[in-house]
C-alpha cells in the first residue's frame, strides 16, 4: 500500500538507525510511535500557550481551557458517547483502579468478580484487591492451550457465576486475541453485572463504538494510540460513573471546602483533582485528528494483511511456536523458539535494530496457564510494512543461527 510509505514519513522516530541498522519498530503494543502532529501540538503548548486550565481569567488560561475541553468533546465523538462521560486519568491502570476502588461499597462477601485468564496485571490486581477488601470472590474464565477464550464457554461461565462485576480486555496485550466483548457484556449485563472493558490495546486497532458496545466502563491509554504518555481515559455511563465515590481529592474537583465539610463536583470533574496533564491532552487531540483523517477501513485491512504475512513467515521457521488466536487478532504475534530463552533472542534482535518485547508482558497468570516463562512479542501498527517484517525475519534467522 503506497500510502503507508507516505504515512511513515509522519513518524520521525522511524527514521533512525539502531546499532547501525534502520530501526524496525515492532513494539507498538508497549507504546505507539507519535506522528509529528502530536509532537508539534505538545511543543506548541509549551512554546506559546502554556497556562493552567480552569483557573485563570487571562487569555492564555482561557485558550488552554477551551482547547483542553475541546479534546474531551473530540474524544467523545470518536467513541460515540457524551463528553461528560469521559474522565482524563493518567492511563488505563489509573482508570481501572478508580473503578475498582469506587465499587468497594457495592460488593460484599460471596459476590463474584469475573475476569479472564489473559488479562494484563492492570486488569487483575485492582480486582484482586477489591475482592480482598470486600470478601468477594475473584473468578476466572479460562483459556485453551493456545491462550484463546472459547466464546461459548465464556458465556456459560458468565451465566454460571452471575458476576457482580465483569471485566475483560477487548484485545489481549500478549497474544493480540480479540475477545467477543459485545456478547460477553450483553450477557453479564442481563445478569445484573457492572461491566468494564479494557481497551488499552484495542482502541488503536479497532476504533470501538462504545454506544454499540454498551459496556458500563471502558478504559484506554493515550500513549498506545499515537498520543503522549501519562494520559488515559475512563469512559463510564454517566449515572454509574457519577455514582462512584471520589478517588483522589484536592483542588479543582471540589464544589465547596470548609474545615468541617467538603462537597464535590459532578463527574467528570470530581475525578480530576489537581493540575491535569494538559499538554498530553492537547497532544492526544492531535492524535485523534490524525486518526480521523486516515481511512480506517483501508488501514485495518492493510494491518490484517501484514499480520497474516508475519504469521506465515514466522511459521515457516522450524521450531517457532506462535500462540493466540491467529484469525481474530489486532496484529500481535507472541512466539517461542524451541527452548531458547526469550531474553537472549530479543537482545540479539536488538543488535539488528529490531525492537520487540520479551518476557511475561504483565500477564504472569497467562504465562503460567501456557506453561511458559515468557515469549517474544511482535506488535504491529499501521505504520509498519513488509520491509519491517522481512528485516525482522532475517534478523531472527540470523539470531537463531548464532545461538545454535
Ligand atoms: N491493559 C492492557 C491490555 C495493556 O496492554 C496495558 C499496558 O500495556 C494496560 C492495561 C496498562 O496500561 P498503562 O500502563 O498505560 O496504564
Amino acid at each position: 500500500m503506497s500510502d503507508i510509505t507516505q504515512l511513515r514519513k509522519d513518524f520521525p522516530t522511524l527514521k533512525q538507525t539502531i546499532e547501525g541498522h534502520p530501526l524496525v519498530y515492532l513494539d507498538s503494543g508497549a507504546t505507539s510511535q507519535k506522528p509529528q502532529a502530536v509532537i508539534d501540538a505538545v511543543n506548541l503548548f509549551y512554546t506559546k500557550n502554556n497556562a493552567n486550565v480552569h483557573r485563570g481569567l487571562h487569555t492564555l488560561s482561557e485558550v488552554a481551557t477551551t482547547q483542553y475541553e475541546k479534546v474531551r468533546e473530540k474524544l467523545a465523538r470518536f467513541l460515540d458517547v457524551n463528553a461528560m462521560e469521559c474522565v482524563w486519568t493518567s492511563g488505563a491502570t489509573h482508570s481501572i483502579n478508580l473503578v475498582a476502588a469506587g465499587l468497594t461499597s457495592q460488593l460484599s462477601t460471596g459476590d463474584v468478580i469475573l475476569i479472564t485468564a489473559l488479562e494484563h496485571h492492570a486488569n487483575i490486581v485492582p480486582w484482586q484487591q477489591l475482592a480482598a477488601r470486600t470478601g468477594a470472590k475473584l473468578e476466572i474464565i479460562s483459556v485453551d492451550e493456545h491462550g484463546v477464550i472459547n466464546s461459548d464457554l465464556a458465556l456459560a461461565e458468565i451465566q454460571k457465576s452471575k458476576p457482580k462485576v465483569f471485566a475483560c480486555s477487548h484485545a489481549s496485550n500478549t497474544l493480540g486475541n480479540i475477545q467477543d466483548v459485545q456478547a460477553f457484556v450483553a450477557k453479564a449485563k442481563e445478569l445484573g453485572a457492572i461491566t468494564l472493558v479494557d481497551g488499552a490495546q484495542a482502541f488503536l486497532h479497532l476504533r470501538p463504538n462504545l454506544r454499540q458496545l454498551d459496556c458500563d466502563f471502558y478504559v484506554l491509554s493515550a500513549h498506545k494510540a499515537l498520543g503522549p504518555t501519562g494520559l488515559g481515559v475512563l469512559y463510564g455511563k454517566y449515572e454509574l460513573l457519577n455514582a462512584l465515590p471520589v478517588y483522589q481529592t484536592g483542588g479543582e474537583m471540589i464544589d465547596t471546602v470548609s474545615f468541617t465539610k467538603t462537597t464535590f463536583r459532578q463527574a467528570p470533574a470530581k475525578f480530576e483533582p489537581g493540575t491535569p496533564n494538559i499538554s498530553a491532552v492537547l497532544g492526544f487531540g492531535a492524535a485523534l485528528d490524525y486518526l480521523n483523517a486516515i481511512n480506517f477501513d483501508a488501514l485495518h485491512q492493510y494491518e490484517q494483511g501484514l499480520y497474516q504475512y508475519l504469521i506465515q513467515r514466522l511459521q515457516s521457521i522450524d521450531g517457532i511456536k506462535v500462540y493466540g488466536d491467529l484469525k481474530n487478532n489486532i496484529g500481535t504475534a507472541s512466539f517461542t523458539y524451541k527452548n531458547e530463552h526469550h531474553y537472549d533472542l530479543a537482545m540479539l534482535l536488538n543488535s539488528y535494530g529490531v525492537a520487540v518485547r520479551s518476557g511475561h508482558h504483565c500477564t504472569q497468570p497467562l504465562m503460567q496457564t501456557l506453561n511458559l516463562n515468557g515469549t517474544i512479542r511482535v506488535s504491529l501498527a499501521f505504520y509498519n510494512n513488509r520491509c519491517d517484517v522481512d528485516a525482522f525475519i532475517s534478523a531472527l534467522t540470523n539470531s537463531i543461527e548464532l545461538i545454535e
